[in-house]
């Protein structure tokens, strides 16, 4: 049997979040479903991570995000959303994932791993933390290899190479080093990130000056075996000891179930899906995109702060098919 809803969210972080707010001010029949827990991104964030935006620009429908220090960490903005989501009873299934979307004769059929809906309108709010970007280099798949930073206790005294140099990057390089690791730092620009957080980036800049942490510019590695990795530095190839590879060289959004539910994606290599910016449809009628997905490989371009609105203008432009 089929669940009849008028609007699915697939994704429930928080732009998912903002999108089941809205639909709940209008009394549709709506359900966020979401494959893990309640902002299931920020969930895997790194433990101790610091937000660069202040709270009131991660507030969703200007529920006041109360936090202790003007920028708040990921268990305010867990403990935030999570009371969004209780304290408004949103219809939220969690620990279901959304295997397809199509749309049949006017209306959209959404397989579940539990269950199958239709909708008249489907939101697409899917994020982009999910798909590691591979360095596709032998031996990425060894267990010493991570693409999620969590916390830096398990590297102390350990030899860790830290591939990448944006925010994410840089704070593990030096959650890590302050906890006793040996950190060696593989970048494959010529310097730290421009984007790294201006009041992180000096500190970064001179433990590299000093030598506290080793960091090999234009470098890329080459190849990672259990005791050792191998990068490709301008001077020639280095190979050292190595314990640990902490891999943060970014994740992508899943491109599959747009392409399957007939979203078109740019062919410039950016692959970002067509929708049309005022009301966040698609190019599929009454299917829209919402959050960090709509950035395509650009997942830098849209985060919370500049998302969240995306919310408001879906609910207006369906409320005005609604009353058409
Ligand atoms: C370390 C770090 C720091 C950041 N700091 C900031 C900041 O300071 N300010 C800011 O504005 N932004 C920040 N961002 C970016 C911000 O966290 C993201 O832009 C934000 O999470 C986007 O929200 P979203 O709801 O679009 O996507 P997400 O939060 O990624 O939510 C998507 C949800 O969809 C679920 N999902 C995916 N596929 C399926 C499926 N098939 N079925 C069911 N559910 C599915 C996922 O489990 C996830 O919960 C940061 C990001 C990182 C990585």
């Amino acid at each position: 049997m089929k669940i009849e809803k008028d609007v699915i969210i697939v994704g429930g972080g928080p732009i998912g979040i903002a999108c089941a707010l809205e639909c709940k001010k209008r009394n549709w029949n709506y359900v966020v479903i979401e494959k893990g827990a309640i902002a299931n991104s920020l969930f895997n964030y790194p433990k101790n991570m610091t937000f660069f935006s202040t709270s009131e620009k991660l507030e969703i429908d200007e529920i006041p995000f109360i936090s202790k220090n003007p920028k708040p960490n990921r268990d305010e903005a867990l403990e935030y959303y999570r009371r969004v989501a209780t304290a408004n009873k949103l219809n939220i299934n969690l620990y279901e994932l959304v295997r397809s979307i199509k749309k049949e004769n006017n209306q959209f059929s959404v397989s579940t791993n539990k269950h199958n809906y239709t909708a008249h309108y489907v939101i697409i709010s899917t994020g982009f933390y999910d798909i590691p970007n591979l360095m596709k280099v032998p031996g990425e798949d060894l267990p010493k290899v991570t693409h999620y930073y969590k916390e830096a206790h398990n590297y102390a005294l350990q030899n860790v190479v830290v591939v990448g140099a944006s925010n994410s990057a840089v704070d593990a390089a030096l959650e890590i080093y302050r906890k006793g690791g040996h950190v060696t730092m593989v970048v494959r620009g010529n310097a730290i990130g421009e984007r790294v957080k201006y009041w992180v980036r000096p500190d970064i800049v001179n433990r590299i000056e000093e030598g506290s942490i080793k960091a090999y510019f234009n470098a890329e590695v080459e190849k990672i075996e259990e005791e050792t990795i191998s990068i490709k530095t301008p001077d020639g190839n280095v190979t050292i000891d190595n314990d640990y590879v902490v891999a943060l060289t970014g994740y992508l959004p899943n491109f599959e179930i747009l392409k399957a539910s007939g979203i078109t994606l740019s062919d410039d290599g950016r692959q970002i899906p067509s929708y049309n910016p005022e009301t966040m449809e698609s190019n599929v009628e009454n299917l829209y995109l919402a959050g960090v997905i709509c950035g395509g490989k650009e997942t830098h371009k849209w985060f919370i702060e500049n998302s969240r609105i995306h919310a408001k203008l879906i609910a207006a432009n369906i409320e005005s098919k609604i009353k058409e």
